[in-house]
């Protein structure tokens, strides 16, 4: 087998083992666990933090485990690694997709092992939680600036441009009709209301050669994405109650509503994942905004009814399945066919009764006993707990986790804190100095008003975190079982397929491939 042995040392805190030290560790364990006929290739780095994954050796090793030359990596502590739990989740997927395996000395943390995977879903829910955090604080900020109808930058939909407003001595920006555009606009739903089809549109704005921003014919998506646009939609009743409806957060009174200004719709988007995928409306933040739109609520509505009418019903026929936790990774011996969870006639109250059936027995092709859904989900559960029970250092590294990913984000904190507040300060003397005129003076103002918001941001955002950790502290006692229960039946199917690769009935009992 081909291993490599990542060890790292910072050199300004000077603090941990010594390169070679690390080393000599990893190699003692390859050899225990291993056996001496292997190659091992080392790749050492000096002077770099774990911060992030900038680091030359890294990068080199990882093209390695890309090129499948290496079967496991090694290293003496994660630290030496990654500090940063998202980092890490990443990486780990990374290597798995390459059959790279990696292990952890001194943690105990080998991802060829089920309970090496299992720390490695649960190091993936915290990213996760990570992750949502920061999507919370993001919609804090947004609703703030909703409720004044700010237009939060980004370019402008179709038949608007972006304005720069002063008022009261704040300046934002705000959106405003192009006179040229907004006729367009104004045709795209006209033809919609008339034709109800997008081709349909898309045809007759050719026809009357009517181009998109970009000089280009509109493409579908484009009409699309026009004509699902809350902002040429009126901020009237009709449209308050709609959103109010899809559980949208709505910024506006009954009183507030307006049929001369538009709509503005925030949070649209995720932002918390790469692609910035479009959110349910749920998510949306929906304000009264300071242009003119074009569509009342009732025509907007009707709009989006046609478009939801049209869409094809594919969704539908393609039902997830949120019963069945081993669904997908469970085998017939006899015939290798999947065994497919199928819900009995008569169900019970509560629970879901239903059966895992041979996929072949179907098609009559096999004759395999079925399992009892029910029973072979409980006895999977209890078996793969137990297994991780025995190993016992889950609870250990998940706090371990807990604190480093904490402390990381408070340290940020107070860093942008102090940093806001140096600055402060350096404006400030400039305001003293007696060579300061009137201009600079504004500047200088605008720039401390600046600054006193952004210390703000960072204020709260150091607060919500230590709001967390007391509820996390008051949970301390968690255990990978207390955290498995709090799980949903999808989560639960996520982390089985995780651990476990298959599972194989032969009639008598099932053979688990971890
Ligand atoms: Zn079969």
């Amino acid at each position: 087998m081909e291993f490599a042995i990542y060890s790292r040392k910072s050199k300004q805190t000077g603090k941990g083992e010594s390169i070679e030290n690390q080393i000599a560790v990893c190699q003692k364990y390859i050899e225990n666990h291993f056996g001496t006929q292997h190659n091992i290739h080392i790749f050492a780095e000096e002077g770099f933090s774990a911060k992030n994954k900038e680091r030359p050796q890294l990068q080199n090793m990882l093209l390695w485990a890309e090129q499948k030359k290496l079967d496991y990596i090694v290293c003496y502590r994660l630290d030496r690694i990654s500090r940063n739990v998202g980092d890490f989740a990443q990486l780990t997927e990374e290597l798995s997709k390459y059959g790279t395996a990696f292990i952890c000395v001194q943690e105990q943390f080998d991802t060829a092992t089920p309970t090496g995977r299992a720390m490695m879903y649960m190091a993936s829910v915290f990213a996760q939680l990570e992750r949502e955090t920061i999507a919370e604080r993001v919609k804090d900020n947004m609703l703030h600036l909703a409720k004044k109808g700010y237009w939060l930058g980004g370019s402008p939909p179709l038949g608007f441009v972006s304005k720069r407003v002063v008022e009261k001595n704040h300046s934002f920006c705000c959106l405003q009709q192009h006179s040229s555009e907004i006729v367009t606009a104004q045709k795209i739903y006209l033809f919609f209301l008339q034709y109800c089809s997008l081709s349909a549109v898309k045809r007759k704005l050719e026809e009357e050669h009517i181009f998109s921003k970009q000089n280009k014919p509109f493409s579908l998506t484009g009409i699309k994405e026009i004509l699902t646009n809350p902002v040429y939609c009126h901020a009237d009743a009709q449209a308050r109650a709609y959103f109010l409806n899809q559980n949208a957060t709505v910024t506006f009174s009954e009183a507030q509503c307006s049929h001369s200004y538009g709509l503005l719709a925030y949070n649209k988007r995720n932002y918390a994942k790469k692609s910035a995928p479009r959110q349910k409306t749920e998510h949306w933040i929906v304000a009264k905004g300071r242009h003119k739109a074009i569509v009342t609520g009732k025509q907007w509505i009707a709009v989006q009814a046609i478009l939801q009418r049209n869409r094809p019903s594919v969704e539908q026929s393609k039902t997830e399945n949120e019963y069945a936790l081993l669904s997908g990774i469970l085998y017939c011996g006899k015939c290798k066919s999947k065994m497919q969870p199928k819900k009995r006639r008569n169900q019970q109250k509560n629970a879901i009764a239903f059966d895992y059936i041979c996929k072949g027995k179907l098609q009559k092709q096999c004759t395999i006993q079925n399992l009892s859904g029910r029973d072979t989900d409980e006895k999977t559960e209890k078996l793969l707990l137990e297994y991780i029970a025995e190993k016992n250092c889950f609870d250990e590294i998940f706090q371990k986790y807990e604190c480093q990913s904490f402390s990381q984000q408070m340290k940020q904190c107070q860093n942008a804190i102090a940093y806001c507040q140096r600055q402060k300060e350096n404006y400030v003397m400039l305001l003293g100095e007696k060579r300061a005129n009137r201009i600079l003076t504004e500047e200088i103002n605008k720039k401390l008003i600046e600054l006193e918001q952004e210390q703000n941001v960072w204020r709260q955002t150091q607060f919500a975190l230590e709001k967390k950790q007391i509820q996390w502290q008051q949970k301390k006692n968690i255990s990978f079982f207390s955290l498995w229960q709090e799980l949903s039946i999808k989560q639960k199917q996520e982390a089985i397929r995780f651990l476990i690769k298959k599972g194989i009935w032969n009639g008598e009992e099932i053979c688990y491939d971890l």
